[in-house]
């Protein structure tokens, strides 16, 4: 079996590594220039630092195995189970939060170890030369490639919320355990969490997520609300130093959770994080659940 998938974000690669395990001949083909896509660490300064997904929930069993594995060879790490939440401050206790030494990008670089990734490729048609093409990205995107009806149909019903992430970095760490915190009903804030810790290196870095309200009014121009959120995070932990600011924009960031694993329609394929709660562990499940339904 011939399959190309189409994103190497973690669906795909994982929908891939479950492909080539049982033998299909499988090449993925990524726009970007490193594979990853929401699992996203950028480097600042010569450091790498996390600008999508915060950490990792891992509850699923398949899931956990797969962590546990990354934490047995030193690339992943209990963070923490406990954040902030806003207004407040109160520290609230809750699963294991999963971070990365190396950035949570090099989890995704590890899942794609051995496989046949094209990088800086983008599709805009569905491939012909293929037994089957799974598309693993945001269904925004998959309609680019104007997919059958039924993934047509299933990608216009996901609904998506955009976000803007600001990596601060400060003269020195002026905050106490933070670690992370959840930040409710603020007006352009949402979470922020503290990169340097997650990491474990230590540097001043804090890492803050926009609401969708301040990100879809930033679209054309999100640099616009790097101040907008470092003065916010600034209000919120009493920091006196002006950070340096970048920003990174993320059009489709955050799904509304559905119930199916995947949409398909003759050998098109659709999965991603869109199919069940918003986190990288529903993208892997996604992703595994193709790969388990076309080998069936
Ligand atoms: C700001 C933010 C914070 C988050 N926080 C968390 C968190 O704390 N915990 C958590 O578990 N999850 C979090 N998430 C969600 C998590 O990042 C995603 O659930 C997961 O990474 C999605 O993976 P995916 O493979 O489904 O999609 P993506 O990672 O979006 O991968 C899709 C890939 O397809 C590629 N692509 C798209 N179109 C084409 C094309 N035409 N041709 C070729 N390639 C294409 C893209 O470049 C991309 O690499 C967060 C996400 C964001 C943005």
């Amino acid at each position: 079996m011939d399959v190309v998938v189409v994103g190497a974000g973690i669906a795909g690669l994982s929908c891939a590594r479950a492909l080539a395990g049982a033998g299909a001949r499988v090449r993925v083909v990524e726009r970007g220039r490193v594979v990853g896509g929401r699992l996203a660490s950028k480097r600042y300064n010569g450091r790498y630092t996390d600008i999508g997904a915060a950490y990792l929930v891992a509850d699923d069993p398949g899931f956990a195995a797969l962590v546990e594995s990354w934490r047995a060879r030193g690339i992943a790490r209990p963070w923490t189970d406990t954040l902030r939440v806003y207004p407040g401050g109160a520290a609230v206790a809750g699963p294991t939060r999963w971070a990365a030494p190396g950035g949570l990008r090099s989890l995704a670089a590890d899942l794609a170890g051995g496989l046949d990734v094209r990088l800086s490729t983008e599709l805009d048609a569905i491939p012909q030369d293929a037994d089957a093409v799974v598309l693993a990205m945001p269904g925004p995107q998959a309609l680019r490639l104007s997919p059958p009806p039924a993934v047509a149909a299933a990608a216009r019903a996901q609904t998506w919320r955009p976000v803007i992430a600001a990596v601060l970095t400060y003269p020195a760490r002026e905050w106490g355990d933070l670690r992370g915190a959840f930040v409710n009903d603020h007006p352009t804030l949402a979470t922020v969490c503290d990169d340097g810790d997650r990491r474990g290196d230590g540097a001043p870095v804090l890492v803050a997520h926009s609401t969708a309200a301040l990100a879809a009014e930033h679209l054309d121009r999100p640099e616009a609300a790097g101040p907008v959120l470092a003065g916010a995070v600034g209000d919120l932990l009493g920091l006196s130093a002006e950070p340096e600011i970048a920003v990174h924009r993320w059009t489709f960031a955050q799904p509304e959770p559905s119930e199916s694993t995947h949409a398909v329609d003759g050998r098109v394929w659709l999965c991603g994080d869109a199919f069940g709660r918003p986190r990288v562990q529903t993208a892997w499940l996604s992703g595994r659940a193709v790969a388990r339904a076309l080998l069936s």
